[in-house]
């Protein structure tokens, strides 16, 4: 690719890890602190911000509502979603010709989780040079590596000006139903605000993590100080903005709960402002390193067409261990991945082994030393940086990596030499319960003027339409959440049956990339090419068959097996549904063999041309096909080699050592 090349890094390594690790202790560490955290009610603990008294901590703060008259059109395609997989989907649709396309969303401008995110420090911690979408079509480089809350903001206002998608797209409004309408085949899409539009295709693109959720703890709504969460946060109470500056919290004391992603990137602005800061914790995080750094001019400028797609292609396939030459972003994705986590390449070579289990036995075990090894370099950078003993030692993470969503800060840990800055570990507790003055913890009042929830987001098994907050009604009245009663069901993660001509964009049932903007990208290709194609054939609607769905279910769950005893060994957290694995758990889960894996999948699938597994207008596009030989042949390696895994015993036990 000419002279796409890696750019310079400055290293700051982890720590060595030790010579010889007691494997045996560390795993007993390990299920002792995941005994501490597991609760019954699983992800039934936490209180939804539906509760009356907690809804007023979602209003818009970036935007004055704007007035309008509601709207009544016609149009190809509906978009519920204006965030980067939303954007990303029209900007696809446009370039495969189909232009008359709306977009709704209830923010005020585009960008989705950059919209709302704007806590100080707030940045993306996946390099920006494959994270950041459509940088060649809009001739944009990122101005460092890791690229702050506004300049990703600013690249989504960037995306709806190159496009044209500002006129295109209803801001402030909030789609109430979808209603699949027999008569005209189409979907009827109302809104909060009267508009009632009728739309051919609808794709439902609302996120991941956008629905806030607070701990199910009592007392959260009596406290007298100010609160806020910190996807809306309160700079009008902080001072400064994005970039820090939070000078109004300097005779403040500030309680913070949670240690995850977000909490690690605005610890240290609060730290730095607040008079005291009191970090509440329940699981510490992993914490790498973050190899931040500015662009280099001479590297953007000699970047050559092509240089976005190959470097996403390049860190997709290293940390899902599929054999490349070079690592272009060579962080602290690239160095581990690919050795911790289970993919198609250990499975294939297990499968050709001469005794397929003892080598999938001796994969496993190099994966897990791997994986202890990582661990054990996380916990001595915390030793080497955190000074005092009992602080250092609340800090380390005791679970394997990937349990949780690691993280990478280089201010985080340093924030708690601060004499201003006290560490509250509840050893896997959480806080006891807010009261009219703080938080209560362990018989202790830390009496606060502000408490700033950093306490996440729900997450795929929360019902998907309750989640998103709207009613999704398909063919014969039946509504989403009927047909998902046992959880989700799709073809390929991206469209289920009875409600035709819609599309998903979600990762249920389709692969997880670590880079999410490469899937999301992947999917609107293949949307885009599905509904084109389904316009050229002269049909109305397209829908997924019956049994295309139930092999990709089939598959789903088979492949999901890889994973599970991974999952229900690790600590809780949204990544296993709080440690209460079901087999609505594996349904909600990903493709087991890798997002490149997937991706092939999916290319394969569009240049055969076929349209295997779909219906247009009622009718299957390849009668009698053989749908679970196809779903086989998808599944993973070569066709003959995935025949004999779904049909022998011993590769399954393959699959499931794995
Ligand atoms: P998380 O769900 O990751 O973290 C929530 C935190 O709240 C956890 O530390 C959790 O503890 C804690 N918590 C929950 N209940 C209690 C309680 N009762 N008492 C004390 N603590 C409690 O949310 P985040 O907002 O941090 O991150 C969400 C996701 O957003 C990330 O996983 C990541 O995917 C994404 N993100 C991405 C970034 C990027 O750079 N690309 C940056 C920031 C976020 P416990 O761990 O015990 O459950």
């Amino acid at each position: 690719m000419g002279s796409i090349g890696r750019q310079p890094t400055e290293s700051a390594p982890l720590p060595p890890a030790d010579e010889h690790i007691d494997f045996a202790a560390v795993a007993a560490r390990y299920r002792e602190e995941r005994e501490k955290r597991l609760r019954v009610e699983g992800l039934n603990q936490y209180h939804s911000v539906e509760v009356a008294a907690l809804k007023h901590y979602t209003e818009d703060k970036w935007s004055q509502p704007v007035s309008r008259a509601p709207v009544s059109e016609t149009v190809d395609y509906v978009i519920v979603g204006a965030g980067f997989s939303g954007m990303i989907l029209a900007v696809r649709l446009i370039q495969a010709g189909i232009t008359n396309i709306r977009l709704i969303d209830k923010s005020g401008d585009f960008g989705g989780t950059w919209y709302w995110n704007r806590y100080p420090g707030a940045a993306c911690d996946i390099e920006a040079y494959i994270y950041m979408p459509l940088l060649e079509e809009t001739n944009y480089v990122p101005s460092e590596k890791y690229a702050r809350g506004e300049e990703l903001f600013a690249h989504s206002q960037r995306i709806g000006r190159t496009f044209g998608l500002y006129e295109k797209t209803l801001f402030q409004t909030e789609v109430a139903q979808l209603n699949w309408n027999e008569d005209t085949r189409r979907w009827d899409v109302s809104t909060h605000r009267g508009d009632r539009i009728q739309a051919q295709f609808i794709t439902t693109a609302g996120g991941l993590l956008h629905k806030m959720k607070f701990p199910g703890v009592s007392g959260i709504d009596t406290f007298r100080g100010h609160s806020f969460h910190t996807s809306r946060w309160d700079y009008d109470y902080t001072g400064g903005d994005i970039t820090g500056n939070l000078h109004k919290l300097a005779n403040k004391r500030v309680g913070i709960i949670g240690t995850g992603a977000t909490a690690i990137q605005v610890v240290p602005q609060v730290g730095r402002w607040a008079q005291h800061l009191h970090v509440f914790q329940r699981t510490p995080s992993s914490v790498d390193v973050r190899l931040d750094q500015p662009t280099d001019p001479a590297w953007a400028k000699s970047l050559r067409k092509g240089w976005h797609q190959h470097r996403m292609d390049n860190f997709n396939n290293l940390v899902a261990g599929a054999p490349v030459t070079e690592d272009l972003v060579a962080d602290g994705w690239t160095n581990v991945l690919a050795k911790v986590a289970v993919n198609a390449k250990m499975v294939a070579d297990a499968e050709a082994a001469s005794d397929p289990i003892a080598a999938a036995q001796l994969i496993h075990q190099k994966m897990q030393t791997a994986n202890y090894k990582k661990m054990d370099q996380i916990r001595k950078r915390v030793d080497a940086i955190v000074k005092d003993r009992a602080t250092a030692e609340a800090l380390k993470p005791w679970y394997n990596y990937m349990c949780k969503r690691p993280g990478f800060h280089n201010d985080y840990l340093p924030t708690f030499n601060q004499s201003n800055v006290t560490l509250v570990d509840t050893q896997g507790r959480g806080i006891d319960r807010v009261t009219e003055k703080g938080i209560v913890f362990d018989g202790t009042e830390y009496e606060l003027d502000c408490i700033i929830y950093a306490t996440g987001f729900e997450y795929l098994s929360n019902d998907y339409s309750q989640r998103l907050q709207l009613s999704i009604r398909g063919r014969n009245g039946i509504t989403l959440e009927e047909h998902w009663k046992d959880g989700p069901r799709t073809l390929h993660g991206l469209y289920t049956r009875h409600l035709p001509n819609h599309f998903i964009m979600s990762i249920t049932q389709t692969a997880l990339a670590p880079n999410f903007q490469h899937l999301l990208n992947e999917q609107a290709k293949h949307i885009a090419f599905v509904v084109a194609e389904t316009m050229r054939r002269g049909a109305t609607t397209v829908e997924t068959s019956q049994a295309a769905e139930d092999e990709w279910i089939r598959t789903i769950i088979r492949l999901g097996k890889l994973k599970e005893d991974f999952l229900r060994e690790c600590t809780p957290s949204y990544y296993n549904d709080e440690g209460v694995i079901s087999e609505k758990t594996l349904k909600t889960g990903r493709y087991g063999l890798g997002a490149p894996h997937f991706f092939q999948l999916l290319a394969n699938w569009r240049e055969k041309g076929t349209m295997a597994g779909l219906e247009l207008d009622g009718k299957p596009v390849v009668p009698g096909v053989d749908l679970t030989d196809e779903n086989i042949r998808v599944s993973g390696g070569s066709d003959s080699a995935k025949k004999e895994m779904a049909k022998t015993a011993g590769v399954e036990a393959v699959v499931r050592l794995l």
